[in-house]
């Protein structure tokens, strides 16, 4: 089992560096040849642009660029356009073989050229295996993603023969433009290559896009080169005779043809042990690569993280089995855009606990699209978007958290809402995963003082403390999240608490409706003192303490969203003010009259 897991750790790896490793300095070009019958030179990319030559079928063209429709390219001195369709396009370098890396751990650099002061443009993990396209004295020129790069022949094994057949791009219909205009869907038609050895086996299933993605073929080809051999390897040395098998299968996903995303999973199977491994591309509609760690705002990251680490408690309800990992932006390393939202795949032992087995976890669009910087309409169009002209509502939970938060969180997050949270800073220490949960569900958390004191029977110099504190406590447990709002306990400011706010920049809210829940403790009563209270612009004080207002919330949500409220935070609330909001000062409402709609 310490082998497979081994094996794994190398993966995640490999897998994380393949798609981040462009060598600038000399990418691969690519050389068309003109097939089926003689084609047009065009001035334009169009098949209205006017025809500068003609060219035999057979003809060489040299690819300057390629949108996936149209090539830019080269034919002898002249340039222009020709159909992609009509061209058998090939990358111009030499397959010599393929190399590993020494499997003792060591970390090779990959250089810019041959020469050991060269630029590194890449690390080749230990037992790496890279396509080698040249020698160069006593080094092998190798592909290192969409470009070269140079490795010392020392230490490099050469490897016997191809295990797969190249997997090559080829031509496409159902990824045009007006077909791809259509949410996301599954794209790309289904290859298998299969053999069937003595023990053994392997079915590698894989998609084919088009020849404007012949990159992603690429990278498909030496994924699937590399975790085989790797498998076989282990299973000649650790397994010998035993019955193997390699199963490769995949997801494409296109995104209204603004982004794809290519998701390979594979597992290796021997007796009873098996190892998962995975490979994902994203791209945005030109091929050009695009990681998901980079499409993540920076300023969002947090967020996206808070979003997988509850994914992750989901999973795992008992802290009691030992985990104390924190997602980190290295686990979307291998991560998908998916039909429903971003897929993330945690290999078995790479993250979590390995009894835990491989996972795929699904963040939805609708709490991640927003934290996404990736020009798509689709994702604009699963990004959260208030309108101001519609009516708004800020329900306020005070005095937690506690055991009854999640079940708000959850019924929010079943209706698209959101609302303030005005936690007690006492309490952050016991439930800072609850607050956790309630950013990554897009609610705010606000402040309501370290140990709910009246603000008039303490001392003033006392007050500025109460509320630092907590913002502070915040700022720390989640590694940056600011607190803008105070709730003061029992509804009481004095000059002192005014004061406090202004330096701590924090508005203070009260509320419009006070549903009482604390006092009658009746699902029943708080149903009705939200719905019947309920107007545009209001904000509404309850407590996420009582199950009776976890119960209330079951049945006011819904009810609130039917009757078209959008359920807001008060930060959401107060950003559509007309004069703005000041820190210190006291708001109850937002009256529609202020409301600026534009
Ligand atoms: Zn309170």
């Amino acid at each position: 089992m310490k082998r497979i897991l081994a094996l794994l750790m190398l993966f995640t790896l490999l897998l994380g560096m393949a798609a981040s490793a462009v060598a600038e300095e000399e990418a691969i070009t690519y050389t068309g040849t003109i097939t089926g019958g003689s084609l047009h030179l065009r001035k334009e990319p169009s098949p209205s642009g006017k025809v500068v030559d003609t060219y035999k079928s057979g003809t060489k063209v040299d690819i300057l660029e390629n949108d996936g429709t149209w090539c830019h390219v080269q034919v002898g001195t002249k340039t222009g356009y020709m159909m992609t369709q009509y061209l058998d396009i090939q990358p111009n370098y030499t397959h010599l073989g393929w190399g590993k890396t020494p499997g003792d751990g060591t970390v090779l650099n990959v250089r810019a050229s041959a020469s050991a002061d060269a630029k590194v443009v890449y690390k080749a993990m230990s037992s790496g295996v890279f396509e080698l396209v040249a020698e160069a004295g006593d080094w092998y020129k190798v592909r290192v993603g969409e470009g070269f790069g140079y490795l010392p022949k020392t230490g490099i094994t050469l490897l016997e023969g191809d295990y797969l057949p190249a997997i090559t791009a080829t031509d496409n219909d159902e990824l045009s433009p007006e077909a791809l205009r259509r949410g996301p869907r599954e794209v790309g038609s289904a290859t298998t290559v299969t053999r069937e050895g003595e023990d053994f086996s392997y079915a590698i299933t894989y998609p084919s896009l088009g020849a404007g993605f012949a990159w992603i073929s690429g990278e498909i080809s030496a994924w699937a080169q590399n975790t085989l051999r790797v498998f076989q390897e282990d299973h000649q040395q650790n397994h010998p005779g035993e019955q193997a098998t390699y199963t490769v299968e995949y997801e494409s996903v296109s995104l209204d043809g603004d982004y794809y995303s290519v998701l390979l999973l594979g597992r290796y199977q021997v007796g009873s042990l098996h190892a998962d491994t995975a490979l994902a591309l994203n791209f945005d509609g030109e091929g050009n690569p695009v990681s998901l760690e980079q499409a993540v705002e920076e300023s969002q990251l947090p967020r996206v993280l808070f979003c997988l680490e509850s994914a992750v408690s989901a999973l795992m309800p008992a802290p009691a089995c030992g985990y104390d990992g924190k997602p980190g932006s290295a686990w979307l390393q291998t991560a998908a855009l998916g039909k429903e939202g971003v897929e993330v795949i945690l290999p078995e032992g790479a993250y979590l606990p390995a009894a835990l087995g491989s996972r795929r976890l699904t963040l939805g669009y609708g709490q991640v699209a927003e934290c996404l910087a990736l020009q798509s309409d689709y994702i604009a169009s699963r990004r959260r978007v208030i309108d101001p002209a519609k009516p708004m509502i800020a329900l306020t939970f005070d005095d937690g958290p506690s055991e009854e938060t999640d079940r708000i969180l959850k019924t929010l997050t079943q209706y698209g809402g959101r609302a303030t949270f005005c936690v007690i800073g006492n309490k952050i220490e016991t439930y800072g995963d609850v607050i956790k949960r309630t950013i990554a569900q897009g609610s705010e958390i606000a402040c309501h003082t370290w140990s709910h004191p009246h603000f008039d029977r303490i001392s003033s110099s006392a007050v500025k403390p109460q509320i630092q504190k907590v913002v502070d406590a915040v700022r720390e447990l989640t590694g940056g999240y600011e607190i803008k709002v105070l709730r003061p306990p029992y509804g009481t400011v004095t000059a002192a608490v005014r004061s406090a706010c202004r330096d701590l920049d924090l508005v203070i809210a009260k509320w419009q409706v006070d549903t009482e829940d604390w006092t009658y403790r009746n699902a029943n009563r708080t149903y009705n003192a939200v719905i019947k209270g309920a107007k545009n612009g209001y904000i509404v004080l309850c407590h996420d303490i009582y199950t009776t207002t976890a119960d209330a919330m079951e049945r006011a949500i819904p009810e609130l969203v039917s009757r078209g409220y959008q359920l807001v935070t008060v930060s959401e609330l107060l950003s559509f003010h007309k004069d703005g909001v000041e820190a210190g000062k006291i708001y109850i409402k937002l009256d529609p009259e202020n409301i600026k709609t534009e």
